[in-house]
């Protein structure tokens, strides 16, 4: 083997990202950072404690310097500065992106998604929301994934009467994949209650419902807390999916800076997805599990339902690549691993991951080839099932 292995003609369906539909056209460099960040949002600083003029100030400032100085930021800007042939700087590529978005975005966005091939996207239809309409603005395939904390959220809202609850929580989610679309379900609980889920009794998820109803539940910013609630309806998704034939999303590992940070590791599952019935559901571990990828990648590895992605990995956490990649490669079978960016607000954020997944995979594989694990046959046909095979089987996208 001579040089890297050649994946620039293998097309990408990014099996995780969000919308990004609703950001402004026309940013600053100082937005456009801001937009590509996972760091706290400025409102972050202003809840029920007032500080004084000074301390609000200066954490404004620090967190516009974070913005700026985030490492995939540097690369992203790096990178655009090639594509759109202007000057190496936030300021010069926030200008050029801005005036080619606002001329005619859906043809830049094309440009940018020809750029790296990308022919198709899995997006969490939850966050932002995305309506059928907004489906056609994408030039790629897109496949929507039903949001459950989202649903639940509207539910407690409308609903006096648990068992009434429960009922319009699985006919929501039966319609959901057989009438509008969704070709999986997608859980957050790691940002709500965390993810040592348990089986809970009817009697005591009821029990939390009652509560949040009377306004007795311990508060969060997201609601109430409501955990035996929350792990019940988790584990009756997770059951309806086996029923469905649809494949779960778990959101697992850090993510932005609401994320249950000592209750997001995959391991936390790992129990759960073993009970007799529950490892009949197709789940994916989504982030895989960042920065605990090795636990999510043994888990694909002995579990036959468990899949991962490495989406948030790849390219905001580890924006060259190789080692977390190479602890998964290393570990779970190749079949079960999926290329997914976690991209939101910026198409670029999709063209960055993409650009970055599909060179790390390449540098990965060839250096497996050169220890004498795969061949280089096989290390070919592995990075084109990462990279789009494998999201188009497990979420039946038939993308030609
Ligand atoms: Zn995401």
């Amino acid at each position: 083997l001579t040089a890297d292995l050649d994946f620039s003609n293998v097309s990408i369906i990014d099996a995780h990202c969000h919308s990004y539909l609703e950001t402004p056209k026309n940013l600053s460099g100082e937005e456009f950072a801001r937009y590509a960040s996972i760091a706290a949002q400025p409102s972050f600083l202003e809840g029920k404690f007032v500080p004084s003029k000074v301390q609000l100030q200066s954490g404004l400032d620090r967190l516009s310097t974070m913005y700026k100085e985030q490492p995939h930021l540097k690369r992203m800007v790096h990178l655009l500065s090639k594509f759109l042939r202007c000057e190496d700087t936030l300021d010069a590529v926030s200008r050029v992106r801005s005036s080619r978005a606002e001329g005619n975005f859906r043809q830049y966005v094309k440009d940018l998604f020809s750029d790296v091939g990308i022919s198709g996207l899995v997006i969490d239809g939850g966050y932002p929301p995305l309506t059928d309409d907004d489906v056609k603005e994408f030039p790629a395939a897109v496949a929507k994934i039903f949001r459950l904390d989202t649903f639940l959220k509207e539910l407690l809202a409308s609903h006096k009467d648990f068992q009434e609850l429960c009922a319009a929580y699985e006919s929501g989610i039966r319609e959901a994949v057989k009438n509008r679309g969704h070709v999986g379900l997608k859980s957050i609980i790691a940002y709500r209650t965390g993810l040592k889920i348990q089986r809970v009794e009817r009697g005591d998820a009821e029990e939390d419902f009652q509560q949040a109803k009377s306004g007795r539940a311990e508060a969060a910013w997201f609601g109430p807390k409501t955990k035996r609630l929350r792990d019940f309806l988790f584990v009756r998704a997770l059951e309806l999916s086996i029923e469905l034939g649809v494949p779960m999303q778990i959101h697992t590992g850090v993510g932005d800076y609401d994320i249950i940070l000592d209750q997001c590791d995959p391991a936390l599952l790992y129990d759960l997805l073993k009970d007799d019935k529950l490892r009949h559901a197709t789940v994916v571990l989504v982030h895989s599990g960042y920065p605990n990828n090795p636990n999510a990648a043994f888990m694909a590895s002995v579990l036959p339902n468990v899949f991962l992605d490495f989406s948030l990995t790849i390219p905001f956490l580890n924006p060259t690549g190789h080692d977390r990649l190479m602890e998964i490669l290393q570990v779970a079978p190749n079949s079960k691993i999926m290329y997914g960016s976690d991209a939101f607000n910026l198409p670029e954020l999709i063209w960055l991951g993409a650009k970055v997944g599909r060179n790390a995979l390449s540098k990965c594989l060839t250096a497996s080839v050169k220890d004498g694990l795969f061949s280089e046959d096989e290390a070919g046909r592995i990075g084109k099932r990462i990279l789009f095979e494998n999201a188009n089987e497990l979420y039946r996208l038939r993308i030609p």
